[in-house]
């Protein structure tokens, strides 16, 4: 009996979470998220765990999304049983709420140093930390700014972890919260967007929750970088994320939802990729160009079949 290479113990540790997705509710979009296209090409017939799902992208705009993706309900029970146990299994080690703070904190401490000189141009008092997951990076950001700070998120033990933090907590999701008129001179979406389940709704919704003299940011993984880094597109693919931004797909949700791009930043693990914003005029036709979008079908279809 020959060894057991990293793949199969990987997919045995996979296998053992008994994770039924064929059998999850699903809802296909007719319609892309950011354009409203309905010509789509399918990129992937599965993900790196090795889970039967279809990303689609949008030919018009270029946006890769699950499609059919779970519902709501599928995602809610995703995120309470399965989603870190199955990030460990991939990994090979525990990923939990406990785990990631070291690595949150410094996360955390990279994207404030980014943030700071526009945030000394202006006097933010409050944050509203968007997917805010255990406060870490809420906590880091308040005591650097002198913030009064918010955590929205949909997991209950998360939101806890936060609370202990003596930061105000609302357990939900962002596109349901009801902030009763008020508005926060600070809004971050960190490490979120991508498992966001509407990414037009979410940004009409904190675009309407921010100050006039507000700043926002938010990042992406940028698929391009994950698919060349894997050389393999099913490999950037994974059911935590709904969506699979670009540069360009989220330049043009930023314009679409109003807002202006004051600062970019490639993160120093080359996959990320940071956006600040203020508020700015809405241009709901923005589109990106065609021929970059022409060009990533090209990228992929090259990654898919490497010269041998
Ligand atoms: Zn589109």
């Amino acid at each position: 009996m020959g060894a057991e290479t990293g793949s199969q113990a990987r997919q045995k540790r996979i296998a053992s979470l008994g994770y039924d997705y064929a059998a999850k509710p699903v809802r296909r979009a007719l319609h892309c998220n950011l354009c409203g296209g309905d010509r789509f090409v399918t990129l992937a017939h599965r993900d790196r765990y090795g889970y039967p799902a279809t990303a689609d992208g949008c030919l018009r705009c270029g946006l890769v999304f699950l499609n059919p993706a779970m519902t709501a309900e599928a995602y809610t029970e995703f995120y309470i049983d399965v989603y870190r146990p199955l990030v460990s299994a991939y990994h090979g080690r525990t990923i939990d709420a406990a785990s990631i703070q070291d690595e949150q904190r410094d996360y955390a401490s990279a994207r404030a140093d980014f943030i700071e000189p526009r945030m000394r141009e202006r006097s933010c008092k409050t944050l509203l930390d968007v997917g805010g997951s255990t406060g870490v990076v809420a906590h880091v950001m308040k005591q650097r700014f002198d913030l009064r700070a918010t955590v929205i998120d949909p997991a209950p033990l998360e939101i806890e972890v936060a609370r202990a933090f003596g930061l105000k907590t609302i357990t939900g999701f962002v596109e349901d919260y009801d902030a009763g008129g008020a508005t926060y001179d600070f809004i971050v979406l960190c490490q979120t967007v991508d498992h966001l389940l509407d990414v037009s709704l979410s940004l009409s919704k904190i675009r309407n929750l921010i100050s006039d003299d507000g700043l926002f940011f938010v990042d992406i993984v940028d698929f391009r970088a994950a698919y060349r880094r894997n050389g393999s597109v099913e490999e950037a693919v994974k059911i935590d994320h709904p969506y699979y931004l670009t540069d360009e797909t989220m330049r043009a949700y930023l314009s679409r939802s109003g807002f202006d791009v004051l600062g970019v930043d490639y993160a120093a693990d080359h996959l990320h990729v940071g956006y600040l914003c203020a508020p700015g005029v809405q241009d709901p036709a923005a589109l990106p160009d065609p021929a970059r979008v022409d060009a990533q079908w090209r990228e992929i279809r090259a990654i898919q079949n490497p010269l041998p």
